[in-house]
């Protein structure tokens, strides 16, 4: 291992392997620092573990509904088990893959926890010992961990969050998830889907809060029919964990109600990580737990860098890896453009699935916009008939003057793959008769893109 370096990255998510490679590719010589696996929250405890057992709970659900294909099945049952097994597995292959990559593009990988010392320096320890490397850049990528609410300690037991959620040794009967934001519907619809009998305490007035209301009511209403519990406008006040179960007080507009439970999943958001790690030690400026930086990803402090979701933006695996690509190109001496952050796609993988970029209905009117609004419903798509998969919708939101999508918001069977097409669109300033005058291939999922635009101009032609 060498002692100078040209990039030191601390943290090897999404934001920090992905600034390892494309400064690899730049022709620099480059560290990244980890304290775990390599791949960080994203491979191994967040996008890619969650969708290996969202994926079982849908193999689950098929098969029970598979008679609804004409198939019959016998005794399909739920080996949660070896369902953790498999999203343990596709994670470890993930980071394994990172490792792969990291050797591939003679990255040197050192072990241990990073903290940033002056004079762009960063000292390492691992099993006690602590070595220290210089570089001419050093990358903060320290990344999250789950938000914990002081009337809802996480106990790591019975209070678990999304470490635990997704590791839990045996299948609750029944779970309270405190939040409705991604992470929340999504462990909802998991453990819903495998019989667990499941209840959403979200302290806003919907589920899934930052998603177009219609979305919301959508997803409330399918969840509903699935079984799920939702408690909108409450608040949990506390929970009583002695005893065998959990006994969670919720504050709602009628009163105090009781809950019972075995498991209490805490998903109320994402707090960062950047205790310990030599910030005020150099005179590196945060605000409100993050780290304040440029259109670059600089820091106040010279050479010193912070991507991903320890600043500002949403926190997100896609957004730090973009983040991170433009640090460095930036640091190389090219010339990136900034990241738009209005055309960031955010996707939820619960069943139906959400995705959506852009403006809401309601942020554009208070924005002043003159719109037009398409909605096509899955259930006039031939494909969604076909599939079986006629919930939701696609609506878009334009402006009414100059024809510019201003957002996007879909709810359905693969709605994740679809906004990506959306997230062109808008970034090629494609108009809503443009977008019309795109052909899509019949029978897809997609042609409700085409569809949602043609109702915002009354040229719809399927419904
Ligand atoms: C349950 C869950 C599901 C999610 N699903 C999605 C999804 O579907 N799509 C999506 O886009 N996003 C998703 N996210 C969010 C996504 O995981 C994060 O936005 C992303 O991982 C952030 O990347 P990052 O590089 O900033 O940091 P992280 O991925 O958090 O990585 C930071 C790394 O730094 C290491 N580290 C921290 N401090 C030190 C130190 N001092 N020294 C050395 N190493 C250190 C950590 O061990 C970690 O490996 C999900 C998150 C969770 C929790």
């Amino acid at each position: 291992m060498a002692s100078k370096y040209d990039i030191i990255v601390v943290g090897s998510g999404p934001g920090g392997y992905v600034a390892a490679i494309r400064a690899s590719q730049l022709g620099k010589k480059v560290a990244i620092v980890e304290k775990e696996s390599l791949g960080g929250i994203c491979l191994n405890w967040g996008c890619i573990p969650t969708k290996a057992l969202i994926k079982s709970a849908n193999v689950f659900e098929y098969i029970s509904h598979a008679e609804d294909y004409g198939i019959t099945v016998k005794d399909a049952k739920v080996d949660f088990t070896n369902m953790i097994k498999r999203s343990r597995d596709v994670a470890n292959g993930m980071s394994k893959g990172v490792q792969f990559l990291m050797k591939k593009n003679k990255i040197d990988v050192i072990d241990g926890f990073g903290k940033l010392k002056s004079g762009k320096k960063v000292e390492v320890e691992h099993d006690g010992k602590k070595t220290e490397y210089s570089a001419d850049s050093v990358i903060i990528a320290t990344g999250g961990r789950a938000k914990e609410l002081p009337n809802l300690p996480i106990d790591g037991k019975k209070v678990i969050e999304y470490r635990k959620g997704m590791s839990l040794e045996k299948q609750p009967k029944k779970m309270v998830v405190v939040g409705s934001g991604a992470i929340g519907v999504e462990f909802a619809y998991l453990y819903n889907a495998i019989g667990t009998e499941v209840t959403i305490v979200e302290y806003m007035d919907r589920i899934v809060p930052v998603e177009d209301e219609e979305v919301s009511k959508a997803l409330a209403k399918t969840y509903k029919k699935a079984g799920i519990n939702i408690m909108t406008s409450a608040e949990v006040t506390s929970v009583d964990t002695k005893g065998s179960g959990c006994k969670v007080t919720v504050k709602t507009k009628k009163g105090e109600e009781k809950l019972d439970c075995d498991i209490v999943l805490s998903a109320v958001g994402i707090a960062t990580n950047l205790e310990g790690i030599g910030l005020e030690d150099v005179g590196v400026s945060t605000d409100k737990g993050k780290i304040l930086v440029d259109d670059f990803y600089k820091t106040n402090v010279d050479g010193v860098y912070a991507i991903g979701d320890i600043v500002h933006g949403p926190a997100l695996a896609h957004v730090a890896s973009a983040e991170g690509i433009i640090c460095v190109e930036k640091i190389a001496g090219e010339n990136p453009e900034p990241l738009d952050y209005k055309n960031i796609p955010g996707c939820t993988y619960c069943s139906p699935e959400i995705a959506s970029v852009g403006y809401t209905e309601k942020q554009a009117k208070e924005a002043g916009y003159d719109l037009k609004v398409g909605k096509f419903p899955f259930s006039a798509s031939g494909k969604a008939s076909a599939a079986g998969a006629k919930d939701g919708f696609v609506k878009l939101v334009f402006d009414a003057k100059y024809g510019e999508l201003l957002g996007a918001h879909m709810i359905g069977a693969n709605v994740t793959e679809m906004i990506a097409e959306i997230v062109a669109v808008r970034k090629l300033e494609t108009t809503g008769h443009e977008l019309i005058k795109t052909v899509h291939p019949h029978p897809t999922m997609s042609e409700a893109i085409m569809e949602a635009a043609a109702a915002a101009y009354d040229e719809v032609i399927h419904i």
